[in-house]
């Protein structure tokens, strides 16, 4: 189903258990702030071994911090050379992390990287602090460059509706992902969970709904800004409009760069354009004002 599906069969790996880092609405209760992991050349043999079985070129490791301790990546590199190991992965990572060994981006590219879903969050300073993110939005655009520099794939996790945020702060995240354009966006609406901070900080307006059973994840169970059903539309039209982006960006390269993806994000435009035309008019229903601003 894979193959026929993706062209190409993929496994999934863990190689950690935790995160220590201590951004307030993460599912911290699961794994707690332990960080454990396999040695690199442990998880190369490991790999070596199901590859020769399952014949994969492709891992999602699915850590929710990937080679955090100091020199991982790097003897990673070194053991996937050495074993000679042939495959592509992704990962998810943070801005703050992938920056923070001088060549971490280099190893993740020579070791087989193809896609980082970074961890963004929100082009705002002021709700990345807020969240006690710990990262700069400044190291977002920089992580971007350097993994575009490298031919790495860069996704962004982005959520929307955090405590207190306005139109201002969903305008700046929405000029992060126009300025930067990543290869794809996911988009979730503040989702307290259990056990954080940030539940502790909404429970009394929750009135006994219950996670999953009252909700989804572009459910707002809290009293915000703007209403609940804003939230869910413009995750619509924030799609929308980054597609119409990519479709203009792939215009302008198709004679310097012509390319069958190119020409399809290029003829895409046509049905773009009009949908994100209508997916702002919804929005504009829901909250005229906010919306006025974009
Ligand atoms: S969001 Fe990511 S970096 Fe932040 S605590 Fe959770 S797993 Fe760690």
């Amino acid at each position: 189903m894979w193959i026929d599906n993706h062209g190409y069969f993929s496994l999934n790996f863990v190689t950690t258990r935790g995160c220590p880092y201590k951004c307030n609405w993460c599912a911290k209760p699961i794994y707690g702030n332990r960080y454990n992991s396999h040695s690199p050349e442990n998880i190369v043999l490991e790999i070596k071994k199901w590859q020769q079985q399952f014949g994969f070129t492709h891992i999602w490791f699915a850590d929710d911090i990937f080679g955090l301790k100091p020199n991982w990546l790097k003897d990673f590199e070194y053991h996937i050379k050495k074993e000679n190991v042939k495959v592509n992965y992704k990962i998810q990572s943070r801005a703050d992390l992938l920056l923070l060994e001088e060549d971490n981006i280099k190893h993740l590219a020579n070791s087989g990287c193809s896609m980082v879903w970074m961890g963004a969050e929100s082009g705002s300073q002021r709700i990345l602090d807020a969240m006690d993110k710990g990262t700069k939005v400044e190291q977002i655009y920089e992580a971007t460059r350097l993994l575009k520099k490298h031919n790495i794939h860069v996704s962004l996790f982005l959520q929307l509706g955090y405590l207190e945020e306005t139109i201002d702060d969903i305008k700046l995240t929405v000029k992060m992902v126009e300025e930067l354009l990543p290869d794809d966006i996911g988009i979730s609406v503040s989702y307290p969970l259990p056990g954080t901070v940030f539940y502790d900080k909404v429970k009394e307006e929750l009135k006994g709904k219950s996670n999953w059973t009252d909700s989804d994840d572009l459910d707002m169970m809290f009293k915000n800004t703007y209403k609940p059903e804003f939230y869910k539309q413009l995750q619509r039209y924030i799609h929308r409009r980054y597609r119409k982006q990519m479709g203009f960006e792939s215009a302008r390269k198709l004679f310097s760069q012509p390319s069958g993806q190119n020409l399809k994000n290029t003829l895409s435009l046509i049905k773009i354009i009009p949908q994100e035309f209508l997916e702002k008019q919804k929005l504009k229903q829901i909250e005229p004002d906010a919306t006025a601003k974009f």
